[in-house]
């Protein structure tokens, strides 16, 4: 069974994916870590952000690793586990450019699409996983929440990683890559195309009972 969930950053996606991979006890994997790992790679190589063709070349020559289980996806560049590496503002600001690089979406998209054949069962999150990685998912998702919400979220995360960051500056990051983001997913608003969640005013345990009852009702319906 695959099951997928889209969002935008802050609308609670990641969390809600991990822990329904958990009750599932199937893999979970979170794609927004190999765009995160590759625009890691390109920093680490002093890689130009505004030079495309740079970087789909880091994107190819590096090796991306991903683990992915119940609970976890882990990702290494180069043998080097950079799952944790990923999560800092400097990565964030870096990434959109990796996003918008078609010849770095084909690539990370078939990689998933590989992921997805070997193991089979999957509870995949990103912003376009129900529509360009996984159009015959069993499940899609999309999961919504204010901006203020989100940036609330995103906010009180990188505090807990120790970041200092103003909450200015993640509210205007996660706008602009709503921006960004947005085209990779509208697809799923059409009529009937994903089930919509919107998690402004739900707790994690609420949003992931929702996830369930929707699929049990599907499984009761096959
Ligand atoms: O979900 P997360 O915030 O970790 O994703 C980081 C960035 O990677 C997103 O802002 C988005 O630009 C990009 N992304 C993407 N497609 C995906 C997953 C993430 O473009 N499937």
């Amino acid at each position: 069974m695959i099951i997928t969930i889209d969002g935008n950053a802050g609308s609670g996606k990641s969390t809600a994916a991990r822990k329904l991979a958990g009750r599932l006890n199937i893999a979970y994997l979170d794609t927004g870590a190999m765009y995160r790992a590759i625009a890691w790679a390109a920093l680490e190589h002093g890689v130009d952000f505004d030079d495309p063709e740079a970087l789909a070349a880091i994107a190819r020559e590096v090796s991306l690793e991903v683990d992915c289980g119940p609970t976890h996806t882990r990702v290494k560049i180069d043998g080097r586990d950079v799952t944790e590496a990923i999560r800092t503002m400097e990565v964030n600001r870096h990434t959109s450019a990796v996003a918008r690089n078609q010849p770095i979406r084909d690539l990370l998209v078939e990689k998933q699409r590989q992921i997805g054949r070997h193991l089979g069962a999957l509870v995949t999150e990103g912003r376009d996983q129900g529509s360009v990685v996984f159009p015959d998912a069993d499940v899609k998702f999309v999961m919504e929440a204010s901006l203020d919400k989100r940036t609330e979220r995103r906010h009180a995360e990188l505090v807990a990683d120790g970041e200092e960051v103003d909450i200015a500056e993640v509210r205007r990051n996660l706008d602009s890559r709503d921006a960004t983001d947005a085209r990779q997913w509208a697809a799923l608003y059409a009529p009937g195309a994903a089930i919509r969640i919107d998690t402004s005013h739900m707790s994690i345990a609420q949003v992931v009972d929702r996830l369930l009852a929707h699929i049990r009702q599907l499984k009761h319906g096959m």
